[in-house]
């Protein structure tokens, strides 16, 4: 494995850090817009829904007469799921996998970024999908739940649920507005219990991620160890940076 990183980016992935560190970056608060990072506070999950992600409890109350709608079709998704595994810890399929995506957030939306090839095809944005099909695995913690056993590129209509579809337009229409190129969509699904990761995306100018060949075998390897501390590779002027 050392082989795939001779360059400085092995520190990244075969030394974890002294503390656990949840990671940061490329979370958007769904009604300012603010990005979260290292230098504001951690942003909040939606309770219901636990997808939606506020910068404040203000942020959340403002944005709730209109979140509404997906946050109760999205928490009935998951109360729907019964027959909790007992490798779930007693907990719900669904419940484990929203703590999974959430945990690896900042990965999912890289490993997203890399298979649609945003960097070159910034139209594949509109066009396709990336589907992580993940493996239940006995853990106790639930980001180490899952294993990945496949990913594909798909492409967007392979979402057919109208109020995800209205969510997504809802946001690609924002990312736009601001200047970006629109939401990458990232479908994470186990049996037949499925979540979508949307990922408002900056122009590629903006962005300095390295275009990855092997970003399928970078999530496998962050997912299989169940470290979510990954940051994505980036290369600048000065070289290697991380995040
Ligand atoms: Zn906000
Ligand atoms: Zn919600």
């Amino acid at each position: 494995m050392a082989a795939y990183y001779t360059q400085p980016a092995a520190a990244n992935y075969h030394t974890p850090p002294a503390h656990s560190v949840r990671p940061r970056g490329y979370r958007i608060c769904d009604q300012c817009g603010a990005a979260e990072s290292p230098s504001v506070s951690r942003f909040r999950l939606c309770g219901g829904c636990m997808t939606t992600q506020y910068c404040s409890p203000n942020c959340q109350k403002v944005h709730w007469p209109s979140h509404k709608a997906i946050c109760q079709h999205t928490a009935n998704q998951v109360s729907a799921v019964r027959a909790p595994a007992a490798a779930y810890g007693g907990e719900n399929v669904a419940k484990s996998l929203r703590k999974f995506t959430s945990a690896h957030a900042a990965l999912l939306g890289w490993a997203g970024f890399q298979a649609l090839q945003l960097k070159r095809i910034p139209a594949n944005v509109r066009q396709n999908a990336l589907l992580v099909e993940l493996a239940p695995t006995a853990h106790p913690e639930s980001h180490r739940r899952f294993s990945i056993a496949a990913t594909h590129v798909v492409p967007r209509t392979y979402i057919c649920d109208p109020l995800v579809i209205a969510d997504i337009q809802r946001r690609e229409e924002r990312c736009r507005h601001n200047g970006g190129i629109g939401t990458a969509v990232i479908i994470i699904q186990c049996g037949g219990i499925s979540q979508v990761m949307p990922v408002e995306v900056d122009p590629p100018a903006k962005i300095s991620w390295d275009s990855r060949e092997d970003w399928a075998h970078v999530l496998h390897h962050f997912v299989e160890t169940g470290r979510t501390d990954f940051q994505p590779i980036s290369t600048t002027s000065r070289g290697v940076y991380y995040g």
